[in-house]
């Protein structure tokens, strides 16, 4: 299947859905090394995406991530709204102007958003972070030689990040203020990374 705006739409409705399935989970995980908020955060960004996503046409991939970053901005607070809004601006800058996006332009976009969270968050791979699921699932993606197959495996790297998280000790965010504490409990933003990275599995590969 092709990464086309319709496709896109598809993709963030997906996520939207696993945020509020998951929202109770995503609480627990946050309230356990965190302020509890997560789910709700998730929950609410996505369902404001979602009001703005229908109510305006989308013309093409680029501008249905623009929408949802800005919607996760406005409506987010917290350390997950501004990253997940330049995860998603630097994905949509990325694929600018194309109204279908192959795996390397895909991989690509993943790529920018990726680096977007990093210098907007400085947290590198092993600080127990959102970034933890992300790189495994991006590097996934760019070693892929068919959209399918990366995506699956793109999931599956994600999954794999997020529940190695488990042991490390937070060095970023709220969690790191429990130091040693931290130690024993997923990520909260690894995990919600996961949902996005399994949404665009079922999205877009057939
Ligand atoms: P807050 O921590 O402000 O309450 P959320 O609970 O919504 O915000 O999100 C927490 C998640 O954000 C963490 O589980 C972690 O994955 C992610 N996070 C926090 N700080 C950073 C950072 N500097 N870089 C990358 N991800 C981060
Ligand atoms: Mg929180």
């Amino acid at each position: 299947m092709a990464i086309d705006r319709d496709a896109t739409l598809d993709w963030m409705s997906r996520f939207a859905d696993e945020m509020r399935e998951h929202r109770k989970e995503l609480v627990a995980l946050d309230t356990a090394i965190g302020d509890g908020d997560h789910g709700t955060n998730m929950d609410r960004g996505m369902q404001k995406a979602l009001e703005k996503m229908r109510a305006s046409e989308q013309a093409d991939p680029a501008t249905v991530l623009k929408t949802v970053a800005m919607a996760l901005v406005s409506s987010v607070g917290g350390a997950a709204g501004p990253l997940y809004g330049t995860l998603f601006l630097q994905m949509s800058t990325a694929m600018s102007g194309q109204s279908e996006v192959d795996l390397a332009g895909y991989a690509g976009a993943w790529r920018k958003g990726l680096e977007g969270v990093q210098s907007r968050g400085k947290a590198v791979p092993g600080d127990k972070t959102m970034v933890d699921a992300l790189l495994p699932a991006v590097e996934a993606l760019e070693k892929a030689s068919d959209l399918d197959g990366g995506l699956r495996a793109a999931a599956q790297a994600a999954e794999h990040g997020m529940e190695a998280t488990t042991p490390l000790m937070a060095r970023k965010g709220r969690a790191s203020y429990l130091g040693e504490r931290s130690q024993g409990h997923q990520d909260p933003g690894a995990t919600s990374t996961y949902y996005l990275f399994k949404s665009a599995a079922e999205a877009f590969a057939d």
